[in-house]
């Protein structure tokens, strides 16, 4: 009987965590630096600072165990959408055939804020900064629209002008998340555009270009470097947007604590660049790295088309195909691959963040894959069992939680599954549509394919014995 409470746990407006959750002094090898691609030495100090807001720089490097959350920011949220929902999915454990109290399903909510994920919890925070900082405005990319939508939604609240290149394919078949952006007062570029050096490039090869996130990072990167009341943003893969998103994994852990559960067995979230993923994880392995729960799974999901951790290698890369950014350790598919367009647009990166990358490698967490169809009809099963249509990202997390209720279920075993729902489908109905008319096709990609865009890469010579 659930007669304790209802399956959604919430928490006081005055709950919301009063710090963010840095897990670099945990790690157990160390970060290393962001590379200067003109010289193969790290990126100076006052480098970082004309590109990005000051304090995010100083977050980036920070050995704090722990770093404070304005209070402004804090009373923002509160008032707004946070401290999310966490809901034990009943419905979907009904449908699973999961009796009794044996494996409990729970998924924190990030689909409640005003864009739809849960982007604008480092958005927000980026803008608190830049605004506090004296910037006139953010630049940035954006894939399938939720960044753009996220940091747009951010400038306005700050009164910064916002500039979104958002990836072609996407600005063309979703008009929808453009229009959003617009809304909220953003200027947006189809990218490749005509507007940057880097595009033009691209444009010259091919006027109908899709278009790449790696190219749309060069062509924000380029525009914030037009002036000094310009800085760049970014929605994933740094450390400071992972650390802005710890957020969300304190607050499940204090959820879960209300109804009795120490600790999750299984925690699991969708891998695009890794920020969701690891602002519901990085509480977790902290305690995992410290010996508080040593046996709690981590598993991120990954597409089949795109899977940085599961098929890409650990090594120096671009994180931008025009090679105008900084150059990053992490697992990556190579700076010049283009993926497949799959729908789940946010997962669609070639790398994956050095956090997410450093404890993959020291086998704390673990990665898996799915094809696009099994995933949607994993998100149609959650719509027709809890009621919330998932992104198509979120769905990747979805298909691994019913995977691991189910082997739970056959083995016999107690299981508290925890994923991320990072965002609501609403703007990616042409997926499901695709589905239902079985038009969706699933992509796998070669691994000859992945290992000649990693042979192609050339960068300047990075002297790994320094870090
Ligand atoms: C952007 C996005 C992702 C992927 O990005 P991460 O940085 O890996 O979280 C996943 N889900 C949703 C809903 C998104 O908007």
């Amino acid at each position: 009987m659930m007669d304790y409470y209802n399956g959604r746990i919430l928490l006081q407006p005055n709950e919301i965590p009063k710090e963010w959750v840095n897990i670099l002094p945990d790690l157990p090898s160390s970060m290393t630096p962001l590379i200067n691609p003109m010289d193969g030495k790290p990126v100076p100090p006052e480098m970082a600072f004309a590109i990005f807001p000051k304090e995010c720089v100083l977050q980036e490097v920070s050995q704090e165990p722990t770093i404070p959350i304005p209070n402004e920011l804090r009373e923002f949220f509160a008032k707004t959408y946070r401290p999310s929902p966490l809901h034990r999915a009943l419905g979907l454990e009904k449908d699973l055939g999961l009796e009794g109290d044996k494996i409990k399903i729970f998924y924190k909510n990030e689909s409640v804020s005003p864009t739809g994920s849960h982007k604008p919890n480092t958005a927000i925070t980026q803008a608190f900064y830049a605004k506090k900082e004296g910037t006139e405005e953010l630049v940035t990319e954006t894939g399938a629209g939720q960044w753009g939508s996220g940091l747009a939604y951010g400038c306005n609240l700050y009164e910064l002008k916002c500039t979104v290149y958002m990836v072609r394919a996407s600005f063309i078949q979703k008009p929808g998340r453009k229009i959003l952006m617009r809304i909220y007062n953003a200027e947006v570029h189809a990218s490749p555009s005509k507007f940057t050096e880097s595009g033009r490039k691209f444009l010259e090869e091919d006027p109908e270009h899709d278009g790449s996130l790696g190219i749309a990072i060069s062509e924000a990167l380029e525009h914030s470097m037009r002036s000094d009341k310009i800085k760049y943003s970014l929605g994933s893969v740094v450390n400071f947007v992972l650390l802005h998103q710890t957020i969300i994994g304190q607050e499940a852990k204090m959820q879960l604590a209300k109804i009795g559960i120490e600790k999750p067995d299984i925690v699991i979230g969708c891998m695009g660049g890794g920020s969701n993923f690891s602002g519901l994880m990085i509480p977790f392995v902290k305690d995992k790295i410290n010996g508080v729960h040593p046996d709690i799974e981590i598993i991120g999901a990954e597409p089949r088309a795109c899977p940085s951790i599961c098929k890409g290698e650990y090594r120096w890369d671009y994180g931008d195909t025009a090679m105008k950014g900084p150059i990053v350790k992490m697992h990556t598919l190579g700076h010049t691959f283009i993926p497949t367009p799959i729908h789940a647009g946010g997962l669609r990166y070639h790398g994956m963040a050095p956090i997410v990358s450093i404890l993959y490698n020291n086998k704390l967490i673990k990665a898996t894959m799915h094809h696009q169809t099994e995933v949607i009809r994993a998100g149609i099963k959650f719509t027709h069992t809890e009621g919330i249509i998932p992104a198509p990202e979120s769905a990747h997390a979805i298909k691994e939680a019913i995977d691991q209720a189910l082997k739970a279920k056959e083995n016999n075993e107690k299981k508290v599954i925890l994923f991320n729902l990072s965002g609501h489908g609403f703007f990616d109905l042409l997926a499901y549509k695709e589905y239902m008319t079985g038009n969706l096709v699933d992509y796998e990609l070669p691994t000859e394919e992945i290992q000649k865009a990693l042979a192609s890469i050339e960068m300047p010579k990075i002297d790994d014995t320094q870090f």
